[in-house]
């Protein structure tokens, strides 16, 4: 089999290399390369994003935060920006498979894989976060929280290219948790994971609180709903918290796989879930 491989050097150029109907889109490769070897994907031709311009800064401007699509995620985990802004998510970066993944693996490439374990996705969902997507005919943004419509599947059209993300930074307080709950060794995907966001009132009481869990359905999963249930409450307040995780059980649908069973991963849903609230407020 024989791969051609394209190194364009503009977005232009890079819409136009897609348009043949067997080209697959290339960034860091770790997951490209592991599905090709599989023989999961075989594509007839590889487009690199390496040369392409304007795809690697993390900008703090006003009230975003724009990150590249060819971002590392080690970069992220390096980035003072985002550890001044939103230490969670700093934190999560780190946190992401091993060093070789970090340094290899981009943003973009993993919103686009949308690997329903993935790490990312559940924070950049309470954060509002959206997706900058390039196309021959424009640009135009989407929610990452719905990006994904199943797993291993985007919004995205095969010519469509994702060029940044945009995080609003929090102007109410907000504070922000992400909890990656581990059964196996700790370079692994989350058996579950829950990013968290509240805000309190002068009171110490939460305000307002949001949700989202991965590896417990096809796609990121908001609960937002549920989160609700924490709105006017203590942050210790031990029967709102054991309500709000019975919650969680009930609204999610996690796979049983090597890393628990479909019943443990409720559970545990639960149970990480009200680890994340507490520690967003009290982070
Ligand atoms: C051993 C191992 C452990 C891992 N552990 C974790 C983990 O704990 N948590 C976690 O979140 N992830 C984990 N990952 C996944 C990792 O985050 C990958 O980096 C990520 O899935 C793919 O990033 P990439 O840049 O290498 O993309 P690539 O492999 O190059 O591309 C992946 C897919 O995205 C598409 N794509 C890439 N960039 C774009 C773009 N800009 N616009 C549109 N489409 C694009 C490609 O066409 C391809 O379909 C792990 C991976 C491995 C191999």
């Amino acid at each position: 089999v024989t791969v051609r491989f394209a190194r364009p050097t503009s977005l232009q150029a890079a819409f136009e290399e897609l348009q043949d109907d067997d080209a697959h889109l290339l960034a860091g490769g770790v997951s490209v390369v592991l599905l090709m070897n599989l023989g999961l994907l075989q594509p007839g031709k590889l487009v690199s994003l390496a040369g392409v311009p304007g795809l690697r800064g993390i900008t703090r401007s006003d009230d975003t935060i724009e990150i590249g699509a060819l971002v590392t995620h080690d970069e992220l985990a390096r980035s003072a920006v985002l550890a001044a802004e939103v230490p969670a998510a700093a934190d999560l970066f780190t946190r992401i498979g091993n060093i070789r993944v970090r340094c290899a693996g981009t943003l973009g490439g993993n919103l686009a894989h949308a690997d329903p374990a993935q790490d990312p996705a559940a924070l950049l969902a309470v954060l509002d976060a959206e997706a900058v997507v390039a196309g021959p005919d424009g640009e135009r943004t989407v929610a990452v929280a719905a990006l994904a419509d199943g797993p291993f599947s985007v919004r995205l059209a095969e010519d469509e290219i994702l060029t940044s993300v945009r995080v609003p930074v929090a102007t109410d307080g907000a504070r922000y948790s992400y909890i990656k709950f581990l059964s196996g060794s700790q370079d692994d995907y989350a058996t579950v994971s829950v990013a968290c966001r509240v805000a309190l009132d002068d009171a110490g009481r939460i305000a307002g609180a949001r949700l989202a869990a991965a590896a417990v359905g096809g796609t990121v999963v908001l609960l937002d709903e549920q989160a609700r249930l924490l709105e006017g409450t203590a942050p210790d307040d031990e029967d709102a918290a054991a309500a709000f995780e019975t919650a969680v059980r009930d609204a999610v649908d996690p796979a049983g796989d090597r890393r628990g069973s479909a019943d443990y991963k409720r559970h545990m849903a639960g149970v990480v879930a009200g680890r994340a609230a507490r520690a967003a407020a009290t982070s």
